[in-house]
């Protein structure tokens, strides 16, 4: 706990699996958060510990309405977004406009009140990329027409509206480029790697391979994520371009159920479903730029951060069983 002035610190999207996260550690390091979040990907439950805390308030509101906020704001994290594709293809046209319209309100805001902003972008700027691992310089290799564009040229767009905010001299602007990241606190039914593959083995149910399960992911813990936000937000001078943050480990998607299965007692097995449309193949984090602006690299293994979401689901789901979509 830090002792002097408390900041206020705006999360949108705060109610989710990464932005509840970050409400606990901002609130952790003794400042006030204020979150604001419509709760369309995520529940309450995320954030029902913080309710009565003093530092916390809580702001239902989707973020393409434009925000009316007066008391003073130090920082603004952007973290609003589906994240899982079957949530951000569900409404794509309302996850676009979540990227454009929601980013454009929030900078908008961190002008009036002089707030830093950092906006949670993602490795699907790269889109299926033809250069590995992938540094911030690579320009990525996105279908602009696809199922996956609204999520990622979504994304695109807003480090657009973030660069032009800094260039312009309007916001002290900040983007990371998030790679694929799990823990405690996903939705059980999101759809996303993961979650799916923990339930699945939980229930004695089927593991989903998409595709002859080839592909490949980077696997970045949640506390470790966290860490680097909030880095990022605070480094000085802000070095005015974007940062990967994930884990460098590469795993296939067929290793990763593997090591699920080892690690879960389950009589499931593993079947294969189609391979979605501009699934991209292969995906690793160059973190060079994180490691020199940011003295971060990730501490957490894949084998802990899964024993910590295993635990964790095992627990939830035994109280609160969910229907799950795969
Ligand atoms: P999540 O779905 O759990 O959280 C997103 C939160 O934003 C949810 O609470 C949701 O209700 C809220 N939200 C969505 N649209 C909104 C809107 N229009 N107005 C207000 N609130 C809205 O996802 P997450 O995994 O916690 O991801 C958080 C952020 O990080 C997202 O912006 C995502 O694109 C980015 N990201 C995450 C990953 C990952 O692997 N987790 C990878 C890359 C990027
Ligand atoms: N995937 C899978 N089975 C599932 C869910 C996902 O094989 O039940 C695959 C998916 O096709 C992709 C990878 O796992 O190749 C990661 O999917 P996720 O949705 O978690 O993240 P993203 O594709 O956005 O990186």
């Amino acid at each position: 706990m830090r002792h002097g002035t408390k900041k206020n610190i705006l999360v949108a999207g705060g109610a989710g699996f990464v932005g509840s996260h970050l409400c606990d550690a901002l609130l952790a390091s003794g400042d006030k958060v204020i979150c604001v979040d419509s709760f369309l990907t995520s529940s309450p439950d995320n954030i029902l510990a913080l309710q009565n805390n003093p530092d916390f308030t809580f702001i239902e509101q989707d973020i393409c309405d434009e925000l009316d906020i007066r008391q003073p704001i130090a920082q603004i994290y952007n973290l609003a977004c589906p994240a899982s594709p079957p949530f951000y293809q569900a409404d794509p046209i309302h996850t676009m406009m979540t990227s454009v319209t929601g980013t454009g309100n929030l900078l908008r805001l961190a002008a009036r009140h002089g707030a830093s902003f950092l906006q949670a972008s993602t490795s699907e700027v790269y889109g299926d990329p033809e250069e590995h691992p992938q540094r911030e310089d690579y320009w990525g290799h996105v279908n602009c027409i696809g199922p996956r564009a609204c999520y990622d040229e979504g994304k695109r767009a807003a480090e657009t509206l973030c660069f032009d905010s800094l260039r312009t001299g309007q916001v002290d602007a900040r983007v990371v480029r998030i790679f694929n990241t799990y823990g405690p606190r996903m939705q059980p039914n999101d759809g996303r790697i993961v979650s799916n593959l923990i339930v699945q083995a939980l229930r004695n149910e089927p593991l989903t391979i998409y595709g002859d399960g080839a592909q490949t992911r980077s696997f970045c813990y949640v506390s470790d994520l966290v860490d680097g936000l909030i880095r990022l937000m605070n480094v000085q001078p802000n070095a005015g371009l974007p940062v990967n943050l994930g884990n460098p480990g590469e795993f296939t998607i067929a290793e990763l159920a593997e090591m699920v299965l080892t690690m879960v007692p389950t009589r499931s097995t593993i079947v294969h479903r189609p391979l979605p449309q501009d699934d991209p193949q292969r995906r690793r984090p160059d973190i060079s730029r994180a490691k020199q602006l940011l003295h971060w690299e990730p501490k957490v293994a894949l084998a802990e951060g899964l024993a910590h979401t295993i635990a964790w689901f095992s627990h939830t789901l035994a109280e609160k069983p969910v229907v799950q979509r795969a």
